[in-house]
């Protein structure tokens, strides 16, 4: 049978890098509350027995040429204490917003946490705890750097709770790191990940970039190599994207050897097939498009959570929060001015500001759809339809016919109720995400104007 050709089939005949769909809507479709809302209303009907609580710290050593994450570099001393007493304060307000509420999942990120100070990082689980946090109970996840960790503050994490640690490594090869703006000394990475290892974190992910400024296969493979001698539960794939405002995004074009997006020499769907077959082969499973797990490795144990129904609240500027209908968040920037100030506002907010959702978006009963299938379908779990079902009261393929393009393309098949990506699939997660967003959500997006 000869199929149409549609919306997907156009997309799919582009880059397998259209957009990395990890939350939805992206935080580039957000925009001003006409009115300010009161978290207290804003929770108001919400479940809270299991939320995720996240901790956002919005500072680094230095900016990896690759990132565009909500952080500032080197602040003073006098910043990062300023940060903490209003983070105090909009735990306070939060608390009294969300009244009795249950965390199921932790995450402390960034930016670098362990750029903190020791006492500020134990300050800073002291807050958590304030909040009704238990992290002894439930799973915690902590992000850290080479150059930030030490046993002291790894040791700190552990008794805190931490039971993930997770750093960033790119690549084991110095030249290959400097190259995209992350001036790192090997030796110091294995250093990091001895000592993490040492401290006894139950799960240890250690990400790598695929598609690096003068990266071959040799060199990736390298990278690849030492990875698995190290052995983290987990690790993250990620493709380089190079975004405006970043470190390579100013210098991109300018290198003429350099050229991602043309198809005759972009290396990444190459490297990415040969990165998935090295960890499958050596023990590892396929989780989503970027992560791989250890096969058999147990997760630690805590309460039933689920990402795509269950709500966030998010601390610290940079942080998002979502509820089922509004996500809000502070506002967000990429370059070094447009972040600064916005740390700088946020640090002088009454507690009434604090109290409030000025920026975010609302999600209509289509858009809290499109969440649920794109956060289910890009993951190994697949898309349940049962669960959808139950949740919407209505079948995916009935809201969103595009879905049963996918099947007779080879991109994902139906196992009993559950719609899973083939390989084939996964390896163009970045181009089905995108094609899930709502016309309304492409357009905010693309009004965007970043700084
Ligand atoms: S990649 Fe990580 S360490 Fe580098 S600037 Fe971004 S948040 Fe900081």
């Amino acid at each position: 049978m000869k199929l149409l050709v549609t919306e997907l089939d156009r997309r799919l005949r582009g880059s397998p890098y259209q957009g990395y769909a990890y939350a939805y809507p992206h935080k580039t479709a957000y925009r001003p509350f006409a009115e300010p809302l009161p978290l207290s209303e804003v929770w108001r009907d919400e479940g809270r027995e299991a939320l995720f609580l996240y901790a956002h710290v919005p500072f680094c050593e230095f900016r990896c040429g690759f990132c565009n994450l909500f952080t500032q570099t080197n602040p003073q001393e006098s910043l990062v204490e300023r940060w903490l007493a209003t983070l105090a304060r909009q735990v306070e307000q939060t608390g009294q917003a969300l009244g009795p509420a249950s965390f199921a999942r932790l995450a402390v990120g960034g930016g670098t946490p362990t750029q903190l100070e020791l006492p500020q990082l134990a300050r800073l689980f002291e807050l958590l705890r304030s909040l009704g946090a238990r992290p002894e109970q439930v799973p915690v996840s902590c992000e850290m750097s080479p150059d930030t960790v030490d046993p002291d503050k790894l040791a700190l994490l552990r008794e805190a709770g931490v039971d993930r640690a997770s750093m960033g490594v790119q690549s084991f090869l110095e030249d290959e790191a400097r190259a995209a703006g992350r001036p790192q000394r090997t030796a110091r990475v294995e250093q990091a990940v001895e000592w993490i290892q040492a401290a006894g974190f139950p799960l240890v992910n250690l990400d790598l970039i695929y598609g690096l400024p003068g990266q071959t296969e040799e060199s990736w493979l390298f990278s690849l190599a030492r990875l698995v001698e190290l052995g983290p539960s987990e690790t993250f794939l990620y493709p380089l994207y190079v975004r405006p405002l970043t470190g390579l995004g100013k210098r991109d074009g300018a290198d003429q050897d350099y050229v991602l997006g043309d198809p005759e020499r972009d290396p990444r769907l190459r490297l990415y097939r040969l990165g998935r077959e090295f960890l499958l082969e050596r023990g590892y499973e396929q989780v989503s498009m970027r992560l791989f797990r250890q096969r058999g490795q147990d997760l630690p144990p805590g309460p039933a959570y689920s990402c795509q129904q269950d709500g966030m609240v998010g601390l610290g500027v940079g942080a998002r929060s979502y509820t089922r209908a509004l996500h809000y968040a502070s506002e967000y920037a990429v370059g070094a001015k447009g972040v600064r100030s916005i740390i700088a506002d946020w640090v002088e907010r009454s507690d009434a500001e604090l109290a409030r959702a000025d920026y975010g978006t609302r999600l209509d009963p289509e858009e809290q759809r499109r969440r649920f299938t794109i956060q289910s379908l890009l993951h190994s779990a697949g898309l349940d339809r049962v669960a959808y079902r139950a949740r919407f009261g209505s079948d995916p393929e009935q809201d969103l016919p595009e879905l049963t393009e996918l099947e007779p393309r080879g991109l994902a098949a139906w196992q009993g109720e559950v719609l899973r990506l083939t390989p084939a699939g996964f390896e163009r997660s970045d181009v089905l995400g995108p094609w899930l967003y709502s016309a309304a959500v492409n357009e905010q997006m693309a009004g965007y104007e970043l700084t």
